[in-house]
């Protein structure tokens, strides 16, 4: 005989707004259950009566099918009393009950969209805006909230009698999709090349025809422009450099089709799965390209996206396989995504301009993710993940405002159990930037509706974002930059106990007035405990250095070998008048502050190596230093002893450098397999002292594939568990999370008045 059970079920998540309820409906109908599904303020419940077999399989089904924009965080499940109803039902949300809506971010086109699109004698064929409820712009062309079509930036467009039927229709696919538009009433396209009048018909096989004969077009696309030219055609790759102001720092290629990134780049079935997501982000891939040198110098993985708009796409129809497509900016300014703005910033850098008259509302750049053996692991977080929430293991005492670091700055607003990061912002170090950082910050305040009680920033003095938070009327909460992102690690993975942060960036200001950068931190959000860090060296000429690695080579050497430096064959390379300069300034403690900054610690041997002596891009030395320490199969550690934390010495994580002992990439691969073992027996001092082994890793460091992984394995053989960051960067685009769940621990503990 059957068994006869009813469970409730509490599923958190992106669960609203996503056709989640008709597809818990339809898969109860289904396993013949009765029930109901609701939607409550803090997601979506559901009960369930039948078959006790059945409900199990509802039960896997939910988690195993879910629609596509739908994404399940918790389940809470518990038993009930069977009750005996007749049917399963929706039940219709009343007022009080009203979640607060989550505002999708973009999401790239589906394939129903993609077959009209190509089907001849569809009204929307060859259209370039063509959308439904399951893809299409949303976060990027939202003004104000409610979620409805006058408050976004199609309220300019007047739908026509076909777009409402189908806007009106509960059975079809555009039910209050609300950028629904078409060749009649939406948004068009034109083209402005240089020397001819504006055209709007035939505009994609002539700016194909553009590309392919070398020319640089300025595309205006879905979060801001872009640059686009041919990946294999030299001289349109090296006007874009120059008109760029970007010397090396790699260019982004948009790619036909997955068929096509296979050519160019090692896929797996995952990087496939990540390529073809909705969120449609640049993935970074082991690369066998045929692409001239100017696209990714010196770069052993190439970033691919595939088309994610039925703009790109149509441009791709043409016969494309390949275009570079970055950003439509100078270097280190925002993307550009006004006409008039971008005609002004971009003139000089294109041949032509693809323009449409869709306005974008949010600036999102594209976000980069690189595959590596351990999974997906977050670059830059901006277009497909903005403003979906990091869901915190609680809600917050108040509504909290976190802006971020000075680099690669994201803003975090939280309510409830919802943090939602801002797009990724770029350096706080230019005007323009920190204007991007006002206008985001107030735009994601409005649609999100979230007020804040507190603010919480960065603990340095010049940061401009600590700066505006100093500024406000608010309370603040200031958050040493180590413990923030040890924090962030700790709330993306819902750990409350203290655990061992191994910290690894490039800087931030430490509780010591020095910079820090290379930390071993015991804690949790409401404290925390510097365990050990690396030795300090002076920073000659202070962030001069970060541009400089060849700076920091000269203070690693002056710091080793302090009678010999002068003498070594690195500085006997490096102009008289400089090392003069440099050394007065460490050895007077002008200009020099000091780091413990593992970011440094890697420049600074890429420098002595000879792989980079100054870096066009941020972390250039570092990552070219990985680069050249894949080319070696796996060696063994240099030897040596450490029976104390706090400050770690250098000697040995440096010495077999500074003697050149074997050739440059055996000892770039021995460098990281030395840091890595030396961490991992801080971690097992560490573990001594506190009992914990549990581990997190943090920082932009992490973003090194290969010392990730030599950490990672490490710590696992000698017994701990190992977290590392899923969900946020683990550079600095993650720290507004992690000030997040600082400032509300303060709270909790008592330690900051709210009103
Ligand atoms: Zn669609
Ligand atoms: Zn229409
Ligand atoms: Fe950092």
């Amino acid at each position: 005989m059957a068994l006869i059970e009813r469970i409730r079920l509490q599923v958190k998540g992106m669960v609203q707004g996503v056709g989640f309820r008709p597809f818990v409906f339809r898969l109860a109908q289904e396993e013949q259950l009765t029930g109901f599904v609701n939607n409550g303020a803090l997601g979506v419940t559901i009960e369930a009566e039948g078959d006790s077999e059945r409900v199990a399989k509802f039960v896997s089904r939910l988690q195993g099918e879910l629609p596509r924009l739908a994404r399940i965080v918790a389940i809470d499940m518990s038993p009930l009393e069977p009750l005996g109803n007749s049917d399963f039902v929706i039940v219709a949300t009343t007022h009080d009950q009203m979640p607060r809506t989550l505002i999708s971010p973009d999401v790239a086109m589906c394939d129903d969209c993609l077959n009209e699109l190509h089907t001849p004698l569809d009204p929307r064929f060859a259209y370039p805006f063509i959308n439904c409820t399951n893809c299409g712009p949303r976060f990027t062309i939202i003004r104000q909230i409610p979620y409805d079509r006058p408050y976004t930036s199609l309220a300019a467009f007047a739908m026509c009698d076909f777009c409402k039927r189908e806007y009106m229709n509960p059975s079809n696919r555009r039910f209050h999709a609300q950028p629904v538009a078409c060749p009649n009433c939406g948004p068009h396209v034109w083209l402005e090349a240089e020397g001819s009048p504006p055209l709007r018909k035939g505009v994609f096989a002539i700016a194909a025809d553009l590309l392919r004969q070398g020319r640089v077009l300025a595309i205006r696309g879905l979060g801001g422009f872009h640059l686009a030219a041919d990946p294999r055609n030299s001289r349109a790759i090296a006007k874009l450099r120059t008109g760029k102001g970007r010397e090396h720092k790699p260019f982004a290629v948009m790619v036909a089709d997955l068929k096509i990134a296979e050519k160019l780049c090692c896929l797996t079935p995952e990087s496939k799965t990540v390529l073809a997501d909705p969120k449609a982000p640049i993935v970074l891939l082991p690369r066998h390209d045929d692409f001239c040198d100017g696209v990714a110098p010196g770069q052993s993985k190439l970033g691919l996206m595939l088309p994610y708009t039925p703009l790109h796409q149509l441009l791709f129809d043409q016969g494309l396989d390949a275009l570079v497509m970055t950003s439509g900016n100078l270097s280190d300014e925002p993307i550009a995504t006004e006409i008039d703005e971008a005609k002004a910033r971009l003139k000089g850098l294109c041949d032509g301009f693809l323009l449409h008259n869709r306005d974008i509302v949010a600036r999102c750049d594209d976000s980069v993710v690189n595959m590596t053996s351990r999974g997906e692991v977050l670059i830059r977080r901006a277009r497909g993940y903005v403003p979906e929430p990091v869901f915190l293991k609680r809600g917050v005492p108040v509504n909290i405002l976190a802006c971020g670091g000075q680099f690669k700055a994201t803003s975090a607003l939280a309510r409830d159990d919802c943090v939602f990061l801002s797009q990724h912002l770029g350096d706080q170090d230019h005007a323009q930037s920190f204007a991007f950082f006002l206008e985001c910050t107030s735009h994601l305040q409005e649609i999100l509706e979230i007020e804040p009680a507190v603010v919480a920033c960065d603990l340095h003095p010049e940061y401009l974002t600590a700066k505006w938070a100093r500024a406000q009327t608010l309370p603040r909460v200031e958050v040493q930059h180590h413990h923030a992102h040890l924090a962030s690690l700790m709330a993306e993975h819902h750990i409350e106990e203290p655990i061992l942060g191994v910290v690894l960036d490039g800087t931030g200001y430490g509780l010591d007035d020095t910079i820090w950068g290379g930390e071993l931190l015991f804690g949790n959000a409401r404290d925390f405990e510097r365990l050990a860090w690396l030795e300090p060296v002076p920073m000659p000429g202070g962030e001069r250095a970060i541009k400089e690695p060849q700076r920091m080579a000269i203070a690693y050497l002056r710091h080793l070998v302090p009678d010999r430096w002068m003498d070594h064959p690195f500085t006997c390379q490096i102009d008289d008048n400089k090392i003069g300069t440099w050394s007065h300034m460490m050895a007077k403690g002008l200009h020099a502050p000091l780091t413990s900054s593992c970011g440094r610690l890697f420049d600074g041997v890429a420098a002595m190596l000879g792989i980079r002596l100054t870096a066009t891009y941020e972390a250039q030395a570092a990552i070219e230093l990985e680069m050249i320490a894949r080319d070696v199969s796996r060696v063994d550690p240099w030897p040596f002893e450490l029976h104390h934390l706090e400050a770690l010495p250098l000697k040995p994580l440096l010495e077999p450098v500074v003697q050149l002992r074997h050739n440059v990439p055996h000892l770039a691969r021995a460098f990281h397999e030395t840091l890595a073992a030396y961490w991992v027996r801080a971690c097992e001092l560490a573990r001594d002292l506190t009992g914990c082994f549990r581990v997190g890793l943090t920082g932009g460091v992490f973003q090194n594939e290969l010392f990730t992984e030599s950490m990672v394995s490490g710590l696992e053989a000698a017994g701990f568990d190992v977290f590392t960051h899923r969900q946020v960067p683990p550079n600095d685009g993650g720290i507004a999370l992690g000030q997040v769940a600082v400032a509300a621990a303060q709270i909790e503990a008592g330690r900051v008045l709210c009103a």
